[in-house]
């Protein structure tokens, strides 16, 4: 799953930028207000952790913009503006969670898991789909006979969001954004090559090519 980093604090946000990715997900990393608004605009994105402080303005102002305009991606708001009517106004801004800086960085990843299962409608840390369970804490995935294996990073990132909207055909542009930051530019074949390891482990019936349109996960 992509997420759209929002902090001006570079060496923070490059730290996040390693933690982030080695649990599972691709992230950009804007350092304004002006750059954060244009790949909210251009990008999809299943979540944002926006800064306040930014050297161009207010973090709210950029997400009363997106409330405004009935984009309801999750946001965390990641601050050290830490009293609680700042919270209340962040929160009423249209945030999802506010977490004050100084922070864990386990207390941010659980916080950002929590809101994205919300967004898909679920309470626990595993994805069902097609009698696979896939386990977010542990990046490991349940076969329908209770065997399990580990995955990859990459593994567990692209059977993420296939089984996170099991039926809904991704185009192999769709998937390598949410794999992928736009600052990595993986060549052509990298998605059929990881869709043709996934099915050695599900099997061929689990995922299913549509052939010009990309792949699903058969719920079915
Ligand atoms: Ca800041």
């Amino acid at each position: 799953m992509r997420l759209l980093l929002v902090e001006d604090d570079h060496m923070l946000a490059s730290g996040l930028l390693g933690q982030l990715k080695r649990e599972g997900f691709s992230v950009d990393w804007a350092p304004t207000l002006k750059e954060a608004a244009t790949l909210g605009k251009h990008e999809d994105y299943a979540a944002a952790i926006l800064d306040l402080g930014l050297p161009d303005g207010s973090g709210l102002d950029l997400l009363r913009q997106w409330r405004s305009g009935k984009k309801d991606l999750p946001v965390l708001i990641l601050t050290a503006r830490a009293t609680w009517q700042e919270k209340v106004g962040g929160l009423k801004a249209g945030a999802d969670d506010y977490l004050a800086k100084p922070f864990q960085t386990e207390e941010l990843i659980a916080r950002i898991n929590t809101i994205l299962r919300r967004s898909q409608g679920r309470s626990e840390a595993i994805v069902k789909a097609g009698g696979f369970e896939l386990d977010e804490n542990r990046q490991a995935l349940k076969l329908p006979n209770g065997d399990e294996c580990s995955l990859t990073g990459t593994e567990f990132r692209l059977l993420r969001c296939i089984m996170s909207r099991p039926g809904q055909i991704f185009s192999k542009e769709q998937l390598k954004d949410q794999l992928y930051g736009f600052d990595e530019n993986p060549g052509d074949n990298v998605i059929e090559a990881y869709i043709l390891r996934l099915r050695k482990l599900v099997g061929t019936d689990a995922i299913v090519t549509r052939r010009g349109q990309g792949y699903l996960f058969n719920d079915s």
